[in-house]
């Protein structure tokens, strides 16, 4: 079998997946200009690149332009209901098996929607994904750093009514240098006792000692990239022993300059320093990517194996935010499928 075909087959998991940088062009178009948004130009290959970042972005400031158009065409509960739908179907049939789709309620409330009715039209979506393709999924919701520590409350408080919806957990991202995770200690600590799961965005494009002060104030369970750990000793030495799941995202992390290329990520080295490694989208449409494209980049570039694929997609059952019970079932399945394919390898 080619390589091509295999990473098609190989069962996948998606722990850190941004709905809103997720959503197919051709429906960010379709929506824009049902509802009358100006847009640049009506061809899709045109509009492309307003969406998403090539290979000369420069930062992260650069990269998150791109979220405009996206955060415009998803104010309305159809809408965001229909992003989620395709974003099942599309992940299904990358053979993704469980995903963890995150969005930031407050950034959808622009047009009048209410943080439920948000919240709903993502749960509507993922119901009706689940339910006509083969993927379980989970939702975790964003407190956005550079918003007061009253909306992050807010979201937690709101948000721990799903939990029994598929609701699963709180993330906090944005603005990392301008905004310290403890900012919004109260919230995450409120998640921790309303039995939210935590994770953060921690040491993406610097900071590394972010990454102790989530886990330790925000009581992050994982970090979001967690990229730059080995920057500093203590970071790199605290992430090894206390076992910090680290959600990496490689291709997201060179197109915002967290890594100057594919090669220099750590990715590899942390795997092999048997620091607890995840592999994932980030935004899947913004970065042009897919768990099949970040794969195939981290056998090209940082010379990853079939058994570190495994070693990563096994990290990410243990890690997901989901029971034993579900764990075990989800294990059962990805070891089964990936050593399968390892055997017709050798
Ligand atoms: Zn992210």
């Amino acid at each position: 079998m080619i390589l091509e075909e295999i990473l098609k087959i190989i069962p996948k998991i998606d722990l850190h997946c941004h709905l809103s940088g997720s959503v197919r062009p051709e429906t960010i178009l379709e929506i824009a200009l049902e509802e009358g948004i100006s847009v640049p130009t009506n061809e899709i290959n045109k509009f492309k690149s307003h969406v998403q970042v090539n290979d000369d972005c420069k930062s992260l400031k650069e990269y998150l332009t791109k979220f405009d158009f996206n955060l415009m065409v998803m104010q309305k509960a159809k809408h965001i209901e229909r992003i989620t739908y395709e974003l099942l179907q599309d992940t299904a049939k990358e053979n993704v098996k469980y995903i963890e789709i995150r969005f930031a309620p407050m950034l959808h409330m622009n047009q009048g929607l209410s943080f439920e009715e948000v919240v709903e039209a993502v749960i509507k979506g993922k119901e009706k994904g689940e339910k006509e393709f083969d993927i379980k999924s989970n939702l975790l919701l964003i407190c956005m750093r550079h918003q007061s520590p009253e909306k992050s409350i807010e979201v937690v408080e709101k948000g721990a009514e799903y939990i029994d919806r598929g609701v699963v957990g709180v993330d906090l991202a944005g603005n990392e240098h301008d905004f310290e995770p403890t900012i919004h200690e109260e919230a995450f600590k409120l998640a921790k006792e309303k039995g939210l799961h935590r994770t953060v965005h921690a040491g993406e494009t610097g900071i590394p000692e972010n990454i102790i002060i989530s886990v330790e104030k925000l009581f992050a369970e994982r970090i979001g990239h967690g990229v730059y750990a080995y920057q500093n000793e203590k970071v790199l030495e605290y992430v090894k022993k206390n076992k910090i799941p680290l959600e990496q995202c490689l291709t997201s992390n060179v197109q915002t300059k967290a890594v100057s290329n594919f090669e220099s990520h750590p990715i590899k080295t942390y795997l092999d320093q048997n620091i607890v490694v995840t592999v994932n989208t980030d935004n899947m449409t913004v970065s042009n990517t897919n768990l099949h494209k970040e794969y195939e980049r981290l056998i090209e570039y940082q010379n990853f194996n079939f058994d570190d694929i495994k070693k990563v997609l096994l990290n990410s059952v243990e890690v997901a935010f989901i029971e034993k019970s579900e764990k075990e079932k989800l294990k059962l399945k990805v070891e089964k499928e990936i050593n399968s394919i390892i055997k017709s390898q050798r």
